[in-house]
């Protein structure tokens, strides 16, 4: 056999599908076009006959003294594994969109919480809440009560969230004014709960979508004078690590305070 023989050979033995042969002789299946199996489930890359003989031959070598080729005991004993196999993926299927359904039910109480501005451990709260008023309104429904009491909603697993999102806003809102064609601010200064001063950031913008949106960009700490320059040089600071694109920058309002519109300014 030629060098150009033996490579045609081998990519034609590559590129074959499932020869259904291989369920019998060496107790694989098919899956997603690969073969698979039956016994420890590892799944090759190939279907080549050689590399699914060598790996039945090599780790299930008592495999066909105990259920002997052709035999009715091999038959049955290949339905049971296939079986196993099915239900095992069916279970794995069900376990991923429950817990897929359990994360985004988190996440939808800890958005609820924090546009409320309410107290993390108030999640374990409404939790409580929402499991004794579907007990009395479905009290059949043992499933949706089994849901409920699996959703993730301590405190720490609820400021995860709240974190999460306020990221995922971060990002979204720096994509959304890279690609808008202008943008507006709005500034107001305010004090916290201790009296601190502070610079409220909000950005207006039409995104991709074509949809106005409006998003509190920052709240910055004013540190201790709120004079003209200090709120330049905050609303600067503030832009600059936000990437936000200053030459798309239309309108700025704000109360019209002496500060704000920059009649202290003395640089
Ligand atoms: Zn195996």
């Amino acid at each position: 056999m030629t060098t150009n023989d033996s490579k045609k050979r081998k990519c034609e033995d590559e590129n074959r599908g499932f020869n259904l042969e291989w369920e019998e002789n060496y107790a694989f299946t098919s899956q997603g076009n690969k073969p698979l199996c039956l016994i420890c489930h590892t799944k090759l890359r190939q279907n080549k006959g050689s590399n699914v003989k060598r790996h039945h031959e090599t780790n299930h070598e008592n495999f066909s003294s105990n259920y002997p080729p052709k035999s009715d005991i091999r038959k049955s004993k290949l339905t049971e594994l296939k079986s196993a196999l099915k239900s095992q993926q069916r279970f794995i299927k069900i376990f991923s969109m429950e817990s897929d359904a359990m994360t985004e039910a988190c996440f939808v109480m800890s958005w609820n919480i924090a546009r409320a501005k309410h107290p993390y451990s108030d999640c374990e709260f409404v939790k409580k809440n929402l499991a004794d008023v579907v007990a009395v309104l479905e009290p059949k429904n043992k499933n949706l009560q089994r849901l409920i009491e699996k959703i993730p909603c301590s405190r720490r697993t609820t400021q995860r969230r709240i974190s999460q999102i306020s990221a995922d806003i971060k990002v979204t809102v720096q994509n959304d004014l890279k690609s808008s064609v202008a943008f507006s601010l709005a500034l107001d200064e305010s004090t916290d709960i201790q009296d601190n001063p502070q610079l409220a950031i909000f950005v207006r913008y039409i995104s991709s979508d074509m949809t106005v949106k409006e998003e509190l960009l920052n709240l910055v700490d004013l540190r201790e004078t709120t004079r003209g320059i200090d709120i330049k040089n905050a609303l600067n600071e503030a832009l600059a690590r936000a990437n936000v694109p200053f030459n798309k920058l239309v309108s700025v309002a704000t109360d019209g305070a002496p500060a704000m519109v920059g009649i202290n300014i003395k640089d």
